[in-house]
């Protein structure tokens, strides 16, 4: 923080000092009108470098008019930016119902996960199919809607929940917007420009509608909060709150959007009542073939030092089949957008696996590795001598005793020799497109196989130093039991197997029988914590790392909000590659060798 504001103070020039004053006269009471004849903005300033960098040689704007301009203009360029991008979408929306003790939980839910195209046309494409899929309803427009369609048809286009990444992304100038200035507010470390906006009478239906924030030196929007107005009868448009980041020097990239629809005062008969959490992540993914591979190669690196000088022995031979199956869907899965690259967290779920390994005299011929999956729903799998746990299983665990329990069960599989996977060690069956990932890869273990993977894993744990942290993660399968009936998409796992089947947690369940009765009211009692608190995840090159927001005091039942979706507020700082480059390096260097870096303190939750 004390960091940050002497940068902050030393980067605030005059020029920036000269448009407060400006601001802070003019602007508060006065909207800043449209000209008479709307000039066509982009067409009037000069374009951008293709560096990437925020236009340094425009003037700075000196009257309101001026800075609405430069929004509009950075918009445009944001657009232009993105345009050859393929993010990766994910939606995960619960639908709520009225608890009289704990307020609105969840009903039921519902899971998407696309690649949307960011290129003239907004679309997307699923990976969700088969088994996996929301399978409801059949099209992109009925999944983003669940149950609703019944009574609402939407119109604006099948995007639903990403439609806030741009404001407007045909016709975003003054032509359609009345730009009304409103103050100056900090988010996070950065300060803003504060801005409503209103559709221009006969700007037509679906026009944003609701309010921008813009960082003050390069007038980038930095979040957007409202809806789309005019819908025709009978449709309908969510309320969205979407958030960017300065991810990259010069533009602000859309990472999160929350949406929420309800009233539950007296009286109120509800229609719809959900909140959403849309994530967007591998903006810097490949698209298509990696042409530029070719350049990387280093061939005189490359050398064989295998200490033997024959050919493998039968055994070796198989663990080198394995070992490159491993390797194989490892790369295919990070390709995709799936798998976050190696990085810190990896290295407190390795500390966790080593103590296990450790205490159980387990020596296996090659070493453990740990990856965490960069989606939301609960699931795990192994394969090969890797552990994939998903981002948001990590986020709902409530300390590091349940975290052992859940890297104790694919551990087990590693141990007792389940392998998983060799057939990828065919490179043939790497060759497929991103959006058919899920049908392409799988490591489902059979039941017999489940059975004795928790038997073995309640053995290490209990021989670890775990073995007195295990009401913790009884709690927490007993928490999950008592949501699971509600949450089966965020249940539904796309590469391993089900924690839970049909409503009923089958993974580890013997813990929960020796476990402390679970009690909302009990305040110091988390069995299981919100999503989105523990992990961040980079939404431009899908590093992850653990959030290290301060805890927050719980003070009622209804604070607890086990495996629910909450809105976000990032804390919004400036891009700075020397903070980029400071991050690796410390992400690197830490030594990761403290097992309470996933110990939370479990009497409270962290905030988002
Ligand atoms: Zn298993």
């Amino acid at each position: 923080m004390r960091k940050f504001m002497s940068k902050f103070v030393s980067g605030m020039n005059l020029m920036v000092l000269a448009l407060l004053a400006v601001t802070m006269t003019a602007a508060a009471q006065q909207p800043a009108t449209a000209p008479q004849n709307p000039q066509p903005v982009a067409a009037t300033q000069p374009a951008q470098s293709q560096s990437g960098q925020a236009p340094a040689n425009l003037a700075p704007p000196t009257t309101m008019d001026q800075v609405v301009d430069r929004v509009i203009l950075r918009e445009k360029e944001l657009i232009k930016f993105l345009s050859p991008r393929t993010p990766v979408v994910e939606t995960y929306l619960q639908n709520l119902t009225q608890d009289p003790q704990l307020g609105p939980i969840p009903q039921d839910d519902h899971y998407f996960l696309g690649r949307m195209d960011l290129s003239e046309s907004i679309d997307r494409s699923d990976y969700l199919d088969g088994k996996g899929k929301d399978t409801k309803n059949d099209s992109m427009e009925k999944h983003l809607l669940g149950e609703f369609t019944k009574k609402f048809k939407f119109q604006y286009q099948p995007l639903g929940f990403s439609w806030m990444i741009f404001a407007d992304r045909n016709d975003f100038d003054r032509g359609h917007y009345d730009f009304h200035y409103v103050r100056r507010e900090f988010l996070g470390d950065v300060r803003c420009l504060v801005f409503d906006l209103t559709p221009k009478k006969d700007a037509g239906r679906g026009r944003f509608l609701g309010r921008i924030w813009v960082e003050d030196q390069d007038f980038n929007i930095v979040r957007l909060n409202g809806t789309y107005a005019r819908p025709q009868r009978n449709n309908y448009y969510f309320h969205m709150d979407a958030w960017r980041l300065n991810l990259v020097p010069g533009y602000w990239v859309p990472s999160y959007i929350y949406s929420e629809e309800g009233d539950f005062t007296a009286g109120h008969i509800n229609k719809i009542a959900f909140k959403a959490q849309t994530r967007m992540w591998g903006y810097n993914l490949k698209t298509g073939p990696a042409n530029d591979e070719l350049t990387n190669i280093r061939v005189d690196s490359v050398k064989d030092d295998t200490p033997s000088a024959q050919d493998a022995t039968p055994l070796a031979a198989e663990r080198e089949w394995q070992q490159q199956a491993e390797d194989n869907v490892v790369e295919r899965l990070q390709r995709a957008g799936l798998l976050a690259p190696e990085g810190d967290v990896d290295k407190i779920l390795q500390t966790v696996v080593n103590n296990l390994e450790i205490t159980n005299n387990i020596e296996l011929p090659r070493p453990v590795r740990t990856r965490v999956l960069t989606t939301s729903p609960l699931e795990t799998f192994s394969v090969g001598n890797t552990i994939v746990v998903s981002r948001g299983l990590i986020d709902v665990l409530p300390d590091e005793g349940s975290l052992a329990m859940v890297l104790s069960h694919e551990l087990a599989h590693i141990v007792l020799g389940h392998n998983l996977g060799s057939q990828y060690a065919f490179n043939d069956r790497m060759l497929f497109s991103d959006e058919v990932t899920y049908q392409n890869l799988g490591f489902k273990h059979i039941p017999e196989e489940e059975t004795a993977a928790d038997k073995k894993a309640i053995e290490m744990l209990k021989a670890s130093p775990y073995a007195q942290k295990l009401d913790s993660a009884g709690l927490f399968i007993k928490a999950l039991q008592a949501r699971a009936p509600q949450l089966s998409a965020l249940l539904q796992a796309h590469l391993g197997n089900n924690i839970a089947e049909n409503g009923t947690v089958t993974r580890l369940a013997q813990l929960a029988t020796s476990a402390p009765a679970l009690d909302w009211n009990k305040l110091d009692q988390i069995a299981a914590l919100p999503l989105g608190g523990r992990v961040k995840l980079n939404p431009w090159d899908d590093k992850v790392e653990i959030v290290k927001s301060q805890p927050v005091a719980i003070t009622s039942a209804r604070d607890k909000m086990p495996f629910e979706v909450t809105p976000f507020y990032p804390r919004l700082t400036r891009y700075s590659a020397a903070s980029a480059a400071a991050a690796t390096t410390a992400a690197a260097a830490a030594p990761a060798t403290t097992t309470t870096a996933t110990t939370a303190d479990a009497s409270t939750t962290p905030s988002n």
